[in-house]
Order: structure tokens, then sequence, then C-alpha cells
């Protein structure tokens, strides 16, 4: 994704939301220094890199984007900057691979990063500053902690971002308020795990609390990310289904459908717990969205694991559903569990649970056509005249796809109309405002 709109400094941020609200931070602190920011790269005096080093597809994307804007740097950018995961974990190697690189700045930096952009580019005049959408602006995310405590044995996060560190509470809500006041209808929590939030500064969990404390602020729709599907009760649902701008969305990784394999994984849920937690939702809720995500080709992956992970997916039906390939990474638990997964075997097993899923998700979406559904217009494609947006099961994240729709008027990206679903195409619902 590229961002921002006049000259000088071009963001590429890769990877994840939570990614993006760090990209989003060092913008707020660039335009604090007085600097502006192009959507094209080639026009940039300064082009930073936010990296992802989630998987080795993500390390290979990041690496190959810095290469492709260190060619701009020998035209017109006098400056190229790498922050992120990818430094956070390699950057004696990086620093001596990429000699084009200005500055590495790691995670374990991020305390001083705008004092170190002040170092590298040098401050234009200062200017006031509050907050700074790297989103389009009626989407925000609220960050509501950082780092992660659990100990998934096929995961590097917690090495990368460290101990899971809630952001206080009266903080949150000034954020909340300030994207609340520059327009932003629709908020997005995230953290790495957003289920455990307050737990390390409160001593005990306090998303719900705040959760009203957003409800009663001027959002359209409150939606929460990376739940992690333990500590989620039937008491907590109940009393999240009291407040009406928080969307029943439940997206839970679920990594896997096996228990001897979720055991080796080190998640903290089995199976049986997976199933309960998705009928009590479906219980508590008439039509909640569930999506998740799953890992297939971990080391020690038996043809009858997976047996039990598509009975899972075929039985539990979610919504919308990401399969990645494991990812071997360094310093992980997994690294060393054997024996590890011929990578065809895993390929297979991803195209497999892939297309199961498509069926499912197309079967599943069925239930919207002829209904309407309030949909969140984000743009029109002038030369098909259909607008696009998405409806409350379909996040920003450009995952659960969009809702493309015919109107007889003009309308303004950012504002909710009312669609009715004629069709399904694939992960698209397709509709005509009413
Ligand atoms: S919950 Fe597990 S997968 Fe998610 S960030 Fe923490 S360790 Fe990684």
């Amino acid at each position: 994704m590229r961002y921002n709109e006049f000259m000088k400094i071009g963001i590429v941020s890769l990877g994840c939301s939570k990614n993006l609200i760090d990209s989003q931070t060092a913008m707020k602190f660039l335009t604090r220094q007085g600097h502006a920011f192009t959507a094209n790269v080639r026009e940039a005096d300064v082009i930073i890199v936010n990296t992802c080093a989630f998987i080795n597809d993500a390390k290979q994307e990041s690496i190959n984007t810095i290469l492709e804007m260190a060619d701009y740097k020998e035209s017109r950018c006098q400056k190229l900057i790498v922050m992120g995961c990818l430094p956070q974990r390699y950057r004696k190697d990086l620093e001596n691979a990429l000699p084009e690189v200005d500055r590495f700045i790691s995670i374990d930096e991020y305390d001083h990063l705008e004092d170190i952009l002040k170092e590298e580019i040098e401050p234009e005049a200062e200017k006031d500053c509050d907050i700074v959408l790297a989103t389009k602006p009626w989407t925000g995310y609220l960050r509501i902690a950082d780092g992660c405590n659990n100990k998934c044995a096929f995961c590097a996060i917690p090495n990368i971002r460290g101990q899971y560190k809630s952001v206080p509470f009266e903080k949150l809500l000034q954020e909340a308020a300030k994207l609340n006041e520059i327009g932003v209808k629709e908020i997005n929590l995230i953290a790495q795990d957003t289920s455990r939030y307050g737990f390390d500064l409160y001593s005990r969990n306090r998303l719900l609390d705040l959760l009203k404390e957003l409800n009663a602020m001027d959002f359209h729709w409150i939606r929460i990310l990376y739940l992690y599907p333990d500590l989620i009760t039937e008491d907590f649902l109940k009393e999240m289904r009291k407040l009406e701008k928080v969307l029943p969305y439940f997206d839970m990784p679920v990594q896997h459908g096996s228990d001897r394999l979720l055991k080796a994984m080190r998640r903290i849920t089995d199976s049986s717990k997976i199933r309960t937690l998705t009928s009590s939702i479906r219980r508590v809720y008439d039509d909640p969205t569930l999506r998740t995500t799953i890992i297939v080709g971990f080391p020690s992956e038996t043809r009858d694991d997976f047996k039990q992970l598509v009975e899972m997916v075929s039985e539990v039906k979610w919504d919308h559903l990401g399969a990645f390939k494991y990812s071997l990474e360094e310093n992980t638990e997994a690294y060393d569990i054997r024996p590890r997964v011929a990578g065809k075997t895993a390929r297979n097993r991803l195209d497999k649970i892939m297309s199961l899923q498509q069926e499912i998700s197309v079967e599943r979406k069925q239930r919207y056509v002829g209904q309407i559904m309030e949909v969140l217009v984000e743009g029109r494609d002038a030369i098909k005249k259909m607008y696009i947006g998405r409806n409350r099961t379909q996040a920003p994240d450009d995952i659960d796809g969009h809702t493309v729709f015919t109107s007889e008027r003009d309308i303004e990206p950012g504002i909710f109309v009312q669609v009715r679903i004629t069709e399904i195409r694939g992960y698209d619902f397709y509709g005509v405002e009413i």
C-alpha cells in the first residue's frame, strides 16, 4: 500500500494493519516537523519503507520493495529509510547487504522515532499535528496494545514486538475522540491479541469497558480484529451484543483443527473449545460474521491432522478464512520440530483448504441475496459506472472482499447507503442502491 498526498516524503507500508499504525505514527511526526507527502515515490525526496517480516513471503516482499525503492534513489530521492519488523530481526545482515539504505530503524527504537526522523530528515517549519491517517478518511485503526505474551510455536512476533503492553485506557479515549473529530466513522480495534486488553495495566480485562466508551461516541461501526479465542465467554458476548455500534464481527485466528497439532503449536485453545465458541457466538448473535486464519504444513502435521482440520472447516463454516503455508522462522520453537512437511504436500493442503473455503464462502453469502445491507461507500469505478464499498461483514483490510453496487445518483465516498444484494461473485457482493 502506498499513501499520502502532496510532495516530498513517500511512505510504503507493507504487512498488517498493526504496521500501518506505525506508518501512521511516523507520518504524524513528519507532519509535525513540517513535511508533506507524495503518493508517487518517483517524486519523493525521502522514501520510507515500513517492512514486514512475519513469514518468508513477507520478508521477500520487503526486500524486493527496498531494492525497487533503491532504484528511485539513484534518480531523485536523497534518502532511503527502512523501518519495521525486518530491521528488528535482521539489522546486522541488512546493513551489510543493503548499503543503499541510509538508516534502518528497529522497533525497539520506536520510543525515539520522532527524534530519529528529525535527525535523519531536516525539519521544515514545525506545525501542530495530533493525528494523521494512513487510511481512507472515514476509517481509522485504534491500536489498543502491542506485543504478545503467548508463545505460539510458529510465531516470531513476541521476539519482534516484545511483551504485551496495553495502551492506557485514557490515552485510547483521547485518541478515539480525535479520530471522531476528524470524521472517522468506522473504528477498528487492533493489537496482536485484542482479547487481553488491560490485563497488564489494570490486572483485569478492560476490553468491554473500552467498547462501552467507544459505543457512546459518534462512530457508526466499531470492529474488533485479532481476538484470541480463549478469553471470549458467553457472558462477554451477551454484554457486547448490547452495544449496538459494535459489529457482530469475530476475527479469531484458530490456526488448526487437530488437538495434537494445536498442542504442538502451543495454542491455549483446543478444537472442542473452538467449536463451542463458534456455536456460542451463533447462539448469542442472529447473524454474526466469523473470520479465522489457519496454518497448513506445520512441522509434524500428518494426513490425519490435516483431515481433522478439513472436518473442522467443513463443520464450522467460517465466513472468511485465510490459510497460510507454514513458514520456517528462526528463534521459534517450531524451527526444531521434526519431521518437517514437504513443500509440495503443504501446497497441496493449502490448495485443498482454499477450494473448500471458496465453496463455503459463496454458500454462506447466499443468505444475503435479496436482503438490504448497509454499505460504507469507498469509491467509484467510472468505467463500469459502479460504486464500491463494504458492508458490515467486510473489514477494511482487503481480505473479505467488497460490495459493488449501482445507483441512480451521485454518491460521495465516506457515507453509508442501503444496498439490495442481488448476487454473490467470488468473495464480493453485488447489488443496487435503494
Ligand atoms: S497470539 Fe500467537 S500468533 Fe498471535 S502474535 Fe501472539 S504468539 Fe504470535
